[in-house]
């Protein structure tokens, strides 16, 4: 399947291909592309494979070949994923000849980012121009918060940290909530269960933690929310949320729903590790 990731920039596309793709998939995704091209010019995509698996037989080149004829629609396409799926990149750079395509390993995905978003390079063109002095630091307030809630016991006090500081600073608040596919919740037994057998439980999982989202989503009293369920790690949802809508500061409780084994949880020493932006660990109780 296709699942959008919403970025902040109108001329970049960023989605995440799972699984096995069908003809259904590519009916829905090829429109929304075909529509943003036509608003916006050229586009830049990112795209994450994840547990990628192909495509069903139907489904596949007939209409990737679209791709040839919209070459020049493309600027530059980030590929994020692992090794093992570079057979499927360069099957896709052929495709799209005339854009720019390189690829990154997921623990890259924020250089993939700065790619697309050619972070640095019109500042690399300026540099034989002499210095200025430096401007004094100022704290910018912060514009867009995102908080990760996990639904656990005491996910409604980071929410509460981040409704205030979204209050506080006036800025643009998105709840989010990440869904692993089942195979990774199985990934460490003997064997190993394809996700493609669980795609019913998976898909109601999804379901269901997006009407629990919408349901806290509807109960806050803040009108500059957004509520998002994305598939994938909570690490790497958050991380990749937060790089997509340029966000400025991430919320997180310190633990979820397994309690303190350590100082702080595996997500949230991840998210504060590899952010680019500020993150506010919010200490929650045993
Ligand atoms: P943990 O690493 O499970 O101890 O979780 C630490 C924090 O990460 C939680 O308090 C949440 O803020 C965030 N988090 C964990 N899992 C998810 C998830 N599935 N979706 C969104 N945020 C999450």
């Amino acid at each position: 399947m296709f699942q959008e990731i919403p970025v902040n920039e109108k001329n970049i596309y960023a989605f995440k291909a799972t699984g096995k793709l069908t003809k259904k998939d590519y009916d829905e995704f090829l429109p929304r592309l075909q529509t943003l091209i036509h608003k916006y010019g050229a586009l830049s995509l990112f795209i994450e494979l994840e547990d990628f698996r192909g495509w069903e037989p139907k489904a596949g080149w007939e209409d990737m070949k679209w791709g040839m004829e919209h070459d020049e629609d493309f600027d530059r396409i980030a590929i994020v994923g692992e090794n093992r799926w570079m057979k499927f990149m360069v099957a896709l750079a052929d495709l799209f000849t005339e854009a720019d395509i390189r690829y990154f390993k997921r623990d890259e995905a924020q250089q993939a980012w700065d790619w697309l978003r050619k972070v640095g390079e019109s500042e690399s063109a300026k540099q034989t121009e002499p210095r200025e002095a430096l401007p004094p630091v100022q704290i910018q307030p912060y514009e867009h918060i995102v908080a990760a809630l996990d639904f656990s016991r005491h996910s409604d006090a980071t929410l509460q940290r981040a409704i205030e500081l979204a209050k506080h600073y006036n800025a643009k608040l998105s709840l989010i909530h990440a869904v692993e596919h089942i195979l990774f919740e199985y990934a460490d037994a003997d064997m190993i269960i394809p996700p493609a057998d669980f795609l019913e439980e998976d898909q109601a999982i999804f379901d269901s933690a997006k009407a629990q989202l919408e349901k806290i989503a509807h109960r806050t009293d803040y009108a500059r929310l957004q509520n998002k369920v994305l598939w994938g790690s909570p690490k790497s949802t958050i991380l990749n949320y937060a790089e997509a809508q340029n966000a400025d500061l991430i919320v997180i409780g310190s633990h979820g729903h397994k309690g303190i084994a350590r100082l702080m949880g595996s997500t949230a020493t991840g998210v504060v590790n590899s952010a680019r932006c500020d993150v506010v660990v919010v200490k929650l109780p045993e």
